[in-house]
């Protein structure tokens, strides 16, 4: 089989579940109890704690765990700002679901939501966010949250974050980027970043699933997203993952290790895709920006259908993804691929080729020669 489907989910890293095993069979104490057998368990968590801040450039007392991505978008969009006030969310046409179902919830419950448009290459402008702030500027009884994705996870375009995040606080407003295709892939320091807020999702940096974090910047208020106990500094009540959080912390601190390396790799994997592609006669679009995800192919194909693509490929022990799903009736053009303006007869025909640290330059081309092959039927 040939796993290409990395921006979904990554293969656990070794050591990381090595080093489970003990949390769960031996050291399996709670975190918050006072006896000596708990004292590995509450040691295990403060260290992770550390390593993943350490990777990060942020301080131990900012990383809060939580249960994925999903959880750290929506206790952000669901949380920040004064009760008493009127919520106004700016966030993207190309984000997550957990963001964009989160500020539907949001509406629901009377908050205002704009959607920034995106260029033919994934990117949201400045300007865009500047004129949604100056409007934004005269209503004064509103809490204001920007939230913009550090890269997308369909087409993999890497958002100006840094300029994004300074403009948002020079009107005050607070700033959340949902760093789950990032983080574990390039360097990050959220310090340069400049954002309040970022979500992070272990699997896909080869940790466990259902674990991830939330870094809040010190002094940022963020209400708590359960009641109960006082784990996580009383902000996410619940008894820990400590296996999965020791875990998490291995697999990030792995990635960030070979970083470097890494993402040369990749990069030359898309380049023997592209070339393989570009010698044969597929009438194709590339799709994202150039600053992108390293690894991240998203393309679009003439007259062809992604989903059909998809099953062709799996019949060939090939993983990937498409940016359109067939129900009984239509095709339906994913979110991203309708905001970047792809033209009507390329939507339907995008995929999305992820590589992953365990693939190889021999992969791309065995999916390149596949795909031609199918298209040239
Ligand atoms: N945000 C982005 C950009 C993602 O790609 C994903 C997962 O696909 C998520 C959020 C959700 O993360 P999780 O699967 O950890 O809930």
């Amino acid at each position: 089989m040939i796993y290409a489907d990395n921006a979904a989910t990554t293969v656990l890293d070794y050591e990381a579940f090595e080093a489970m095993k003990s949390y769960l069979l031996e050291d399996y104490g709670n975190a918050s109890q006072p006896y000596s057998f708990s004292r590995k368990s509450k040691k295990a968590l403060k260290e992770a704690r550390e390593q993943i801040a350490c990777c990060i450039n942020a301080e131990p007392e900012e990383i809060f765990f939580t249960s994925g991505g999903t959880e750290s978008d929506n206790w952000v969009i669901k949380n920040f700002g004064a009760p008493s006030k009127k919520k106004h969310i700016i966030t993207s046409q190309i984000e997550h679901h957990a963001i964009l179902n989160a500020c539907k919830h949001m509406v629901e419950m009377g908050a205002r939501v704009d959607y920034l448009p995106v260029t033919r290459e994934g990117v949201v402008l400045k300007n865009d966010l500047e004129q949604c702030l100056a409007v934004d500027r005269s209503l004064e009884n509103e809490d204001t949250l920007v939230s913009i994705m550090l890269a997308n996870n369909e087409v993999g375009t890497i958002e100006p974050i840094t300029e994004l995040a300074e403009l948002s606080h020079k009107c005050g407003v607070l700033f959340h980027t949902d760093a789950v295709q990032v983080v574990g892939h390039m360097a990050i320091d959220v310090k340069k970043l400049g954002v309040d807020f970022l979500s992070a999702s272990a699997h896909k940096f080869n940790g466990p699933k259902g674990i991830g974090f939330l870094y809040i910047r010190k002094g940022v208020k963020l209400r708590p997203l359960n009641d109960g106990g006082a784990q996580e500094m009383g902000f996410r009540a619940g008894t820990e993952n400590v296996a999965s959080v020791v875990a998490m912390a291995i697999a990030l601190k792995n990635n960030c290790t070979h970083v470097d390396s890494v993402t040369k790799r990749l990069k030359e994997m898309e380049l023997s895709f592209y070339k393989a592609l570009d010698q044969s006669n597929i009438n194709y679009i590339r799709n994202g920006s150039d600053n992108r995800v390293p690894g991240n192919i998203s393309i679009s194909i003439k007259d062809a259908n992604g989903e059909m693509l998809l099953h062709r490929l799996d019949l060939k022990k090939i993983c990937i993804s498409t940016g359109s799903a067939c129900d009984s009736k239509n095709t339906q053009v994913s979110h991203v691929i309708k905001a970047i303006s792809v033209p009507n007869d390329y939507a339907e025909g995008t995929i999305r080729i992820s590589f992953g640290k365990n693939n190889s330059d021999k992969d791309a081309l065995f999916i390149a020669e596949s795909l031609i092959n199918i298209l040239n039927g």
